[in-house]
């Protein structure tokens, strides 16, 4: 095993790109899109011209052509300064764009990523249901087949970018209930009849990244517009979601180090018991946990987007850096407000941003019980 910890030319490019555009365009607006749970659209658009909504899409379709260590420092520096951008950053390469940049024809991607790497269009990407969860597998969604057309009927919901996508990737059931061959996977554009979308959510945490239903009656999809053959469509999308799971686990670390960085800075400046609180042992050792927590994740993390970038299969890495990134988030988080005091629990400090935003991670592209169960069927295999 070689270890490389030397961060690339690239990535420090990277990591100053999104500094200076987060000091600019993030960090003056971000609490007012959290209290009004706006979706800065316009912000997305901006990133696609820096080349972040294109991370991993080669140059030939206008990406930015980068691997997965360029993508892991991406998304964990927007998500330092705001998670919510970072998750939306997230669920728009790894999801939607990268479903049809592994799985697409020649037609498809030429048609789908330039626009997608750019941010002129938004990509949403919809595997969850109402009834099913975890249980994916289990989906009632249904595409019919009719002649050259697919006739889809059911519901997706808590889709990232569920209203303002231009064009979501679906997967739906095409065979039987139950059948992991069963299902298939269909890009969809705005506007097609039939096609709608629902109820956004009002969360806890990740309020400025857009959480919404969408909604299939009758909507008639051309063949052609099918990812892949058909029943195909689970194993695409766990085979995307091996991927997701690493920009999750990015996402995850990004909080936990804004966590960190926040309470590390306010526990010199804050004194009580006339000396600075970081001199008691009791906040000390808190932060030594913090800081050694979050450099098992990085490794974990960057490990695994180093497997992908060499072609290896990562279900088990990937699973292993997001269960323990998301978890040391909302550890870290969790600490952070308790070394800002009361002060933490007010929106005039950062910490009660990161402890809202970091549970999400636990919970999105599967929940942490989910990944245990990834982890030990391949262990035990
Ligand atoms: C902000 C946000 C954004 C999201 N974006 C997207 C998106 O863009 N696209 C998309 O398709 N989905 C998206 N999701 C959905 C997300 O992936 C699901 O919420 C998640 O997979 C969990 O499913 P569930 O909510 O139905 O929980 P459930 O599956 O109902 O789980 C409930 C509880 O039961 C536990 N559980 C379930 N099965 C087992 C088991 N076998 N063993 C042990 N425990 C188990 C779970 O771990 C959890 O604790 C998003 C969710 C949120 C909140």
């Amino acid at each position: 095993m070689t270890v490389n910890f030397i961060e690339t030319e690239n990535q420090k490019l990277i990591r100053q790109m999104v500094r200076d555009f987060g000091a600019l365009e993030m960090k003056p607006k971000m609490m007012e899109w959290d209290e009004n749970q706006e979706f800065p659209i316009q912000l997305f658009r901006k990133m696609g011209s820096l080349g972040l909504m294109g991370v991993l899409v080669p140059e030939e379709y206008n990406g930015a052509g980068f691997g997965y260590l360029e993508y892991i420092t991406a998304i964990c520096e927007v998500s330092k300064i705001d998670g919510s951008i970072g998750l939306s950053m997230a669920a728009h390469n790894s999801l939607c764009t990268n479903h049809i940049l592994q799985f697409g024809d020649e037609e498809q991607k030429r048609k789908y990523l330039p626009k997608l790497a750019t941010g002129d269009w938004l990509g949403a990407w919809g595997l969850t249901e109402p009834n099913t969860g975890s249980d994916a597998a289990n989906m009632r969604t249904t595409a019919n087949r009719d002649g050259d057309y697919y006739v889809l009927n059911g519901a997706k919901n808590f889709i990232t970018h569920g209203k303002s996508g231009n064009v979501a990737v679906v997967i739906v059931r095409t065979g039987e209930l139950g059948d992991s061959r069963g299902m298939t996977s269909f890009i969809i554009e705005k506007g097609s009849p039939g096609f709608s979308s629902g109820k956004k959510e009002n969360k806890l945490g990740m309020r400025a990244s857009e959480t919404a239903e969408l909604i299939f009656t009758d909507c008639r999809i051309h063949k052609s517009q099918m990812l892949g053959g058909e029943g195909e469509g689970f194993v695409q999308a766990m085979k995307v979601l091996d991927g997701g799971r690493i920009s999750i686990a990015a996402l995850s670390l990004g909080i936990a180090m804004g966590a960190y960085e926040a309470a590390l800075k306010y526990s010199k400046e804050r004194h009580q018991f006339n000396q600075p609180i970081s001199k008691f042992q009791g906040i000390a050792f808190k932060l030594a946990d913090m800081a050694t927590k979050i450099e098992a994740a990085k490794l974990l993390t960057y490990r695994a987007g180093d497997l992908k970038n060499k072609g290896s299969d990562v279900t088990r890495e990937s699973a292993m850096a997001k269960l323990f990134a998301s978890e040391v988030a909302v550890e870290v988080a969790n600490e952070g407000v308790q070394i800002f005091g009361g002060y933490g629990y007010t929106k005039d400090f950062p910490a009660e941003k990161y402890y809202r935003d970091a549970k999400l991670c636990t919970i999105g592209e599967g929940t942490s019980e989910i990944q245990k169960l990834v982890i030990s069927r391949s262990i035990l295999k």
